[in-house]
């Protein structure tokens, strides 16, 4: 693994976008999920058939030529107005009864990334990440001041009577993500997520945190993470996932050693991770993961683990 480590150090270098590739290429990937889970009953049909649509649709805008931030800001947007993930509309609340909600993107090419936290009131944290990416010299703004600011920058207030979830549903699953790859080559990833329930006014997670739970270089990998965001921070786990990719693991690997390293602390997730290939991994020390993909050479599909479930923690 040193070795790994230490080649993946001697070869880093900022990720340039392959604009030149964009018209040669017919490769593109998108990759979706909709959160990890403990208790596979609570999973409905209705969110298996949402998030394989959506793979579908959102890879269909890949073929057309979306650039792969379009496509994950698309992607986890609709997720967070379907009401069908803990994301967005759907958010669970903290211990006091009200949402708050965290959210990131990161653009592979040129490793800008916008994240939020803590936002009360905004009706799409991913576009609000993005507005942080795109229209600010920051990377990360949280709370109230950093909540007016994204309101200045463009993001939408939540409409009246938006949030659907009362501050006595408990729900353990349904952080939403997306990693995408375009047919420029270059690689992108976001994540929008509630939290879990009961945290305390102010939590943030891992989702905000770029490294810990999304992450995307066109040099190693694109990554978004769901599970118990305090060890994914612990762990820097989307970056050292990345880094693994760059250093020559394959994305499945990869992804498992550092699941495999925090679930031996008792630190349970599941990860989604793509690389410049189109190779998609989605393993999990969860009971399971929901997610979806689909690519050039791949129909969309769902499911909800991809194996028996990573570690010894289980
Ligand atoms: N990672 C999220 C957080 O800790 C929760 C989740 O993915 O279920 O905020």
């Amino acid at each position: 693994m040193k070795a790994v480590l230490f080649a993946a150090a001697a070869t880093l270098a900022l990720g340039a976008a392959h604009a030149e590739d964009c018209a040669a290429s017919t490769d593109y990937a998108i990759g979706l999920h909709g959160g990890a889970y403990t208790n596979g009953e609570n999973i409905s049909q209705q969110q298996m058939t949402y998030i394989r649509e959506l793979a579908a649709q959102v890879g269909r805008q890949l073929r057309a030529g979306a650039t792969a931030v379009d496509a994950v800001e698309l992607a986890v947007g609709a997720m967070e107005e379907s009401g069908l993930y803990n994301a967005g509309r759907a958010s669970i609340t903290n211990q006091e009864g009200y949402v708050e909600n965290d959210a990131s993107i990161m653009d592979g090419s040129n490793l800008n990334a916008g994240s939020v936290g803590s936002l009360i009131n905004t009706r799409s944290p991913v576009h609000a990440a993005r507005l942080v990416m795109e229209k600010s010299r920051h990377v990360m703004v949280v709370g109230d001041r950093g909540e007016a600011y994204v309101r200045e920058l463009g993001a939408d207030e939540a409409p009246k009577g938006w949030f659907l979830k009362s501050g006595s549903e408990k729900d353990e699953h349904g952080t939403v993500g997306a990693v995408a790859l375009d047919r420029c080559g270059n690689l992108a990833a976001a994540t929008s997520t509630g939290g879990y329930d009961a945290k305390v006014p102010g939590r943030l997670g891992d989702v905000p945190v770029i490294g810990a739970g999304t992450y995307a270089d066109n040099q190693g990998a694109a990554i978004s993470a769901t599970g118990h965001g305090e060890w994914f921070i612990r762990h820097a786990a989307a970056h050292s996932i990345s880094l693994l990719v760059e250093g020559g693991l394959g994305v499945q690997e990869a992804s498992e050693v550092v699941l495999e390293r925090m679930a031996e602390k008792r630190g349970l997730g599941a990860v989604i991770t793509l690389d410049t290939e189109g190779n998609f991994a989605a393993p999990h020390s969860t009971r399971g993961v929901i997610h979806a993909f689909a690519s050039d050479d791949t129909d969309a599909y769902s499911k909800k683990t991809s194996a028996e479930p990573l570690g010894r923690a289980n």
